[in-house]
């Protein structure tokens, strides 16, 4: 890459001026619109001495501003930190106390949260954002959104509410635009904190450089060639505060010239809605959703027959999802894969007849990988044998924010980066991602991968989905165990379920113990959380 991002952002907005950039419950911001907002926003910034290197927190759904207050602070050099603005306030004061920001632009629905942590915290200018403010003028739209968690736990916080300053979104972009004096970073220069999602342990800020996510946008726009610039309409389903969203819808859409329609939330009624004025061309999205909006197009109750590539990734994508997807569209769902830390696109496979559903495809331009022997990195293993995944390439990142140990343990010499997932390459180079490494189950010597189990758990006619989990035994080693989640009117049958997995799966993968729940943890993006649903299991 030669550009940075507000670079990149700059040149979109000279070469699309007029076309739409983005939109929210039907306003439209031009990409004209857009830059305005953004220089008024950085210089809004300057004066409240944000400089070069220092960390702006965003607290944000995805909305306009959003959008404006990312570019604004990286306008002045300054570093964004994403956070999920529904994390409990717990959450959020551990990711505060990490990245040391002082100035926060956070939706107003957590601003008392983030007010009242402890003094001994740096963060001192607390922008508030009304998101309903960027609405068209005179319409209502009822935005069911979940209550920030935050909100219930602020008594955990702090007794005495600190003296911090509080702003409006209105009064940070009172002014006029920035002066052109204000050096902008540079390439290598550190663009963004984004924390992983804190499925195997607590999140971490991943340190991204502009080269490094416009690095990622690029490989992706060799990935998807058949978009065009200043044609096309993303959907923005996912938060913009996890890397795959971030990258794949924002900084992609912006680099393109493309119209980002965003969400705050998945929710079926809003794209229903969304679609009938904007038909989205591209979605990024991860399974759940897919099988979602496939089955309403089916059922006739949604067109996404305009959607010509659909990319999915953060889990594994069953294939089942694939054929209701391209039945449903006619378009082509295709599956990548990524971490945070290589932000966050490292694999995908080819967007046509060559893709392979099972298989999260082949490395990324510019991008090596490895499968080496966990316990011993230097060590590869032989060409279709699994191991621990190792990825090197523009993407990968720079390390953790304050966290030397975390990232010499991710980052080996030479630039490896160790993804923590089991994989395997066949002959001609498709890699297979077989399970994470800390989720293997170890049972008297042998290794369980519960993605084969829970696969085999889904073949099962009462079985929705699953999460299969080792338990600790008292003489070491661990027995398989599964929460599920039974279709509608079944009743658990333990016995049935075992007989059935069986008949399928070598004795020691069958799950010792069977849970039904309602409903399986999972991360706001999606994902099951493995490690609360053994919590569960276990009647924590
Ligand atoms: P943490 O690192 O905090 O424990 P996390 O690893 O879930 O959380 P992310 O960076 O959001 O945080 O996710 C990266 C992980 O997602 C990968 O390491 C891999 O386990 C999983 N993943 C991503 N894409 C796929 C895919 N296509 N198939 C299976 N797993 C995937
Ligand atoms: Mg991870």
């Amino acid at each position: 890459p030669s550009q940075t991002l507000p670079q990149m952002m700059s040149a979109s907005i000279k070469a699309f001026g007029p076309r739409p950039a983005l939109e929210f419950f039907g306003a439209v911001t031009s990409y004209r619109d857009l830059g305005e907002q953004i220089d008024r926003a950085a210089e809004g910034m300057r004066r409240l001495g944000v400089r070069k290197g220092d960390r702006v927190a965003l607290v944000l759904p995805n909305c306009p501003q959003h959008v404006v207050a990312f570019y604004a602070a990286l306008r002045l050099g300054a570093i964004v930190v994403e956070h999920n603005p529904l994390y409990t306030a717990r959450e959020l004061r551990h990711q505060f106390e990490n990245h040391g920001a002082q100035f926060a632009v956070v939706w107003d629905k957590t601003y008392d949260t983030i007010a009242a942590f402890p003094r001994d915290l740096a963060v001192e200018h607390i922008v508030s954002v009304d998101i309903t403010t960027a609405l068209p003028f005179g319409k209502r739209v009822a935005l069911r959104l979940p209550v920030p968690k935050a909100r219930a736990s602020r008594a955990q916080l702090t007794s005495t509410p600190q003296a911090r300053h509080p702003l409006t979104w209105k009064a940070l972009l009172d002014h006029r635009r920035i002066s052109r004096r204000v050096a902008g970073p540079t390439i290598d220069d550190v663009a963004l904190l984004q924390y992983t999602s804190g499925t195997t342990g607590q999140p971490k800020g991943a340190i991204l450089t502009h080269s490094n996510l416009r690095a990622n946008a690029m490989q992706g726009r060799a990935w998807v060639p058949g978009l065009v610039d200043g044609k096309e309409t993303f959907y923005g389903v996912l938060p913009l505060f996890h890397a795959y969203g971030m990258t794949l819808c924002l900084t992609f859409a912006m680099s393109m010239g493309a119209k980002l329609v965003l969400f705050p939330k998945f929710d079926l009624d809003l794209v229903k809605a969304a679609v009938r004025t904007s038909p989205p061309t591209f979605l990024p999205a991860v399974p759940p959703i897919y099988d979602q909006l496939a089955r309403s197009a089916l059922r006739g109750s949604i067109d996404l027959s305009t959607i010509r590539f659909a990319i999915s990734g953060a889990m594994s994508l069953p294939i089942a999802t694939v054929e209701r997807w391209e039945e449903a569209t006619g378009g082509l769902l295709v599956e990548g894969y990524g971490m945070t830390e290589s932000s966050p696109v490292a694999l995908g496979n080819p967007m046509g007849p060559t893709r392979r559903p099972g298989t999260v495809g082949v490395p990324f331009p510019s991008t090596e990988i490895r499968v080496v022997d966990p316990d011993n990195p230097t060590i590869d293993r032989p060409l279709g044998e699994s191991g621990e995944l190792l990825i090197r390439g523009p993407q990968v990142f720079q390390g953790y924010w304050g966290r030397p140990a975390d990232t010499a343990e991710a980052l080996l010499p030479g630039g490896w980066l160790r993804s923590g997932d089991v994989a395997t390459v066949s002959e001609d180079g498709f890699v297979t991602i077989v399970d994470r490494l800390k989720e293997l189950i170890i049972t008297g010597g042998f290794n369980v991968s519960p993605s084969e189990v829970e696969s085999t758990l889904s073949e099962h006619p009462d079985v929705m989905a699953s999460a299969v989990v080792g338990l600790p035994r008292k003489q070491g080693g661990e027995d398989v165990a599964a929460a599920v989640v039974l279709r509608e009117g079944a009743s658990l049958d333990g016995e049935s379920i075992r007989d059935f997995c069986r008949a399928r799966l070598a004795a020691y993968k069958v799950p010792k113990r069977i849970l039904a729940v309602d409903e399986l943890p999972r991360s706001l993006i999606g994902k099951v959380l493995r490690r609360e649903a053994r919590d569960q299991i276990l009647g924590r």
